[in-house]
């Protein structure tokens, strides 16, 4: 996996991570490899009912709350740390898109642009900002501490199908690029991963019916353990379907203009 490090128990064993959006897809699979490599797992999200069954089912915590509540942030941070004294992971997987569910990614976005934009910026964007933000001063506290955003290949090429939520990722891209130098003084690392089409209900109904190629979560999963334990900071790692296994993509400094 582009060198990326085997996961092992060794990185994990007495460690505490949070994993929001862990009652479904993506961050449900990373909640039960992170607990089964023995870290302390503590999941969020905002349905209750879907998160405490995959609690359940995977040996962690389950804490419900909106990621766009920077007050809930600051509280669950405090409390985990309180509880289980550090926090190690930190994986800001939470996200929706703007269209809804059961449409067809042939359908015209605009009508849906305006009034799910507050939101999708909400969960995609304050979700990731004020979860690394929260966790920030007790990581640099304990001097370590790695931060890994589920982003998108959305954020990198067009997705036509859903604008706002190709805005939401290109964002958290550009976060996660700019604020790599600060964590680092502190400490801290930050890194994002970019999946393609994984198999998990934010996928519209008719994806799954042309029978389209998709990941399992799983695979994101391991990519997510992988970069967790890196050394890399600032990372933009791409995961899809057709080029997995996961490789770190570069983005061009032309713009820079010509060296001096
Ligand atoms: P999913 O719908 O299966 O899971 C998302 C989870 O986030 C759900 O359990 C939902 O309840 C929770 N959630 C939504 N709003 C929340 C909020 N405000 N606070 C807390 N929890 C909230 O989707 P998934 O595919 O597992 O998505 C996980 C991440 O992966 C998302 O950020 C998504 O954008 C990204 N992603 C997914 C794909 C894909 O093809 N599935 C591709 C690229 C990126």
């Amino acid at each position: 996996m582009s060198g990326l490090p085997e996961l092992t128990e060794t990185s994990f064993v007495g460690k505490v991570s949070i994993v929001t959006g862990g009652g479904s897809g993506i961050g449900a699979a990373v909640a039960d490899r992170l607990s089964k490599l023995g870290s302390k797992v503590v999941i969020v999200d905002t349905d209750e009912k879907a998160g405490q069954s995959v609690a359940n089912a995977v040996d962690c915590d389950f804490t419900k709350f909106d990621v766009a509540d920077l007050t809930g942030w600051e509280k669950l941070v405090a409390e985990t740390v309180g509880q289980y004294g550090t926090l190690d992971f930190l994986c800001l997987n939470a996200g929706i898109g703007s269209r809804p569910r059961g449409s067809s990614v042939k359908d015209d976005p605009i009508p849906w642009i305006l009034p799910n934009y507050k939101n999708v910026l909400a969960v995609n964007i304050d979700g990731v900002v004020y979860g690394a933000m929260a966790a920030l001063p007790f990581m640099e506290k304990q001097g370590s501490g790695s931060i890994l955003v589920t982003a998108s290949v959305a954020g990198i090429r067009t997705q036509p199908p859903d604008p706002i939520y190709a805005l939401s990722k290109s964002a958290v891209i550009s976060f996660v690029r700019s604020i790599a130098p600060a964590l680092a003084e502190r400490g801290v690392q930050i890194n994002a991963l970019c999946p393609g089409s994984v198999d998990t209900p934010i996928q519209p109904d008719d994806r799954r019916l042309e029978g389209r190629p998709m990941s399992p979560p799983e695979e994101m999963a391991e990519a997510i353990g992988r970069i967790l334990v890196s050394d890399d900071n600032g990372g933009i790692w791409i995961a899809s379907s057709s080029d997995y296994p996961v490789w770190r993509y570069e983005f061009t400094s032309a713009i820079d203009g010509p060296p001096s």
